[in-house]
């Protein structure tokens, strides 16, 4: 077995106990490789092993490895920062966007996603830790900006997204992951997703309601960032 087909055996088996401990069923739980920065024989390796979605943060990046694996029946999900002159590329080769965080993105989304495809998925990506962190909506702009984004005909708002600050504290953890999951309850919209959980939190996230936990280091190991692959 590969490293990567064993790393995605114990990921399974984290995701299937913490699933187990708050009484949910893991079919409703998604796993999301993150595949940012790591090459594209990486991903054949976890489709190989049984995954079929990825996260990217880096458009080029990420357009770069579609183009590779063109062979290959891959769901991909753009997970980054969004800045306007990238929202084309976005809204024709990804079937999710878990980083929308203001309405002139999630229009410029709607508007140049190709009428010949479905409506592209979306999460609101929502800063719950405050000052702490710099992506994403404030709760408080939340409720206007998920009614405004729902009535947009290119997109299918499903949920929230988040990244809390990085905490070793499982109490922290368990907070945060709450706190979105309050959010989307309050928003009385229809939706049927949660992004939130990473490799060093994904039981906490789990256990606060995640439909999808975006799991990269676990999968794939640490990223270096200084590597000229990207
Ligand atoms: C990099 C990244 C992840 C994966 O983080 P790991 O700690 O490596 O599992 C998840 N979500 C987003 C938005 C990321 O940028």
């Amino acid at each position: 077995m590969s490293t990567i087909a064993e790393n995605i055996a114990k990921v399974g088996a984290r995701i299937r106990e913490a699933a187990q401990a708050s009484q949910r069923d893991c079919a409703t739980i998604g796993l999301l490789a993150v595949s940012k920065t790591k090459p594209a024989a990486a991903i054949r390796q976890a489709r190989a092993a049984g995954l079929c979605d990825f996260g990217e943060n880096y458009l080029q990046e990420a357009l770069d490895k579609q183009a590779e694996l063109g062979d290959l029946d891959l769901t991909w999900h753009f997970i980054g920062p969004i800045q306007s002159n990238k929202t084309r590329a976005i809204a024709e080769h990804f079937a999710w966007v878990h980083s929308v965080d203001r309405l002139k993105i999630a229009e410029r989304l709607s508007a140049q996603r190709p009428p010949q495809l479905p409506p592209l998925n979306v999460c609101l990506q929502v800063n719950v830790s405050g000052e702490a962190s710099k992506s994403g909506c404030s709760p408080e702009q939340l409720p206007a900006l998920a009614q405004a984004v729902a009535r947009l005909p290119g997109l299918r708002l499903r949920g929230l997204m988040c990244i809390p600050e990085p905490s070793a504290d499982p109490a922290v953890q368990h907070a945060a992951f709450a706190r979105l999951r309050t959010l989307q309850e309050q928003l009385n919209l229809d939706l049927d997703t949660l992004s939130m959980g990473m490799s060093h939190d994904l039981e906490a996230a789990i256990s606060e309601g995640a439909t999808w936990v975006r799991i990269g280091t676990a999968l794939f190991g640490a990223r270096d960032y200084g590597a000229p692959s990207h």
